[in-house]
C-alpha cells in the first residue's frame, strides 16, 4: 500500500476471508491483463439468494432459476495468501475502498478497533466517483445480459467480453 499508514497490518485480513467477493466486470478484465490468468480460474457466479446486492447487478440466467452475481472465488479469498492480497492494486475496486462504502460511509464490522480509529484518520484509498462510474457501465453490460439471458456457463465469458469491448471505446 503507497500510504505510510497501512491500518490492515495489524488484522489477519479478516474482510478477505468473511465476504463473498463481488466484483465487475472490468475488476476481472484488470485481474485478467495483470495476473495472465483465465477467468476460469478465479472468478465465478454467486448465487445472490443470501447476499446483500444491488439489484441493478444481479444476472438472471436461461438454465437456471437464481439470480446470480460476479464475483471471485472467495471464503476466503482465492487471491489472499499468507493473509495478504497478491493480486494488491489489481484488486476490485470495492476491495480497494474497502471499508468505505461508496457513499462513504465507513463499514468496518470485520476491523479490528486500532485499524477502524486509524481508517477514520486515512480515508479510502480510492474516490468514490472512479468506483461509481465504472459500476453504472457495468450495471448496462449486466441490463444487455439479462434482456435475453443465456446459460450460466456463458455469462462469464458474455461480461469479460463485454467489459473489454466498452474500454477499447476509451476511458468508461
Ligand atoms: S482481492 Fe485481495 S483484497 Fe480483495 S478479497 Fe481478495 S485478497 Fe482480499
Ligand atoms: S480492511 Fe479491516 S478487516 Fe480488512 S484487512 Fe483491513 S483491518 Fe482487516
Amino acid at each position: 500500500m503507497a500510504s505510510p499508514i497501512n491500518p490492515c497490518s495489524i488484522c489477519d485480513a479478516n474482510c478477505c476471508k468473511s465476504y463473498i467477493i463481488t466484483a465487475t466486470a472490468f475488476d476481472i478484465l484488470r485481474v485478467i491483463e495483470a495476473t495472465q490468468r483465465p477467468p476460469s480460474e478465479f472468478a465465478t457466479l454467486h448465487q445472490a439468494r443470501l447476499l446483500a446486492f444491488d439489484p441493478d447487478t444481479t444476472l438472471d440466467m436461461e438454465d437456471e432459476s437464481w439470480i446470480y452475481l460476479l464475483g471471485f472465488k472467495s471464503h476466503p479469498c482465492v487471491f489472499l495468501e499468507k493473509n495478504q492480497c497478491s493480486i494488491h492494486g489489481h484488486a476490485p475496486l470495492s476491495c480497494r475502498r474497502y471499508p468505505f462504502q461508496l457513499d462513504g460511509k465507513l463499514n468496518a464490522r470485520f476491523c479490528p478497533l486500532l485499524p477502524q480509529l486509524a481508517f477514520r484518520l486515512k480515508g479510502a484509498d480510492i474516490s468514490a466517483a472512479l468506483m461509481k462510474d465504472e459500476l453504472e457501465a457495468y450495471k448496462k453490460i449486466v441490463k444487455e445480459w439479462n434482456v435475453r439471458p443465456g446459460k450460466l456457463s456463458e455469462c462469464l465469458d458474455f461480461l469479460v467480453g463485454k467489459a473489454r469491448e466498452a474500454r477499447s471505446k476509451g476511458p468508461i
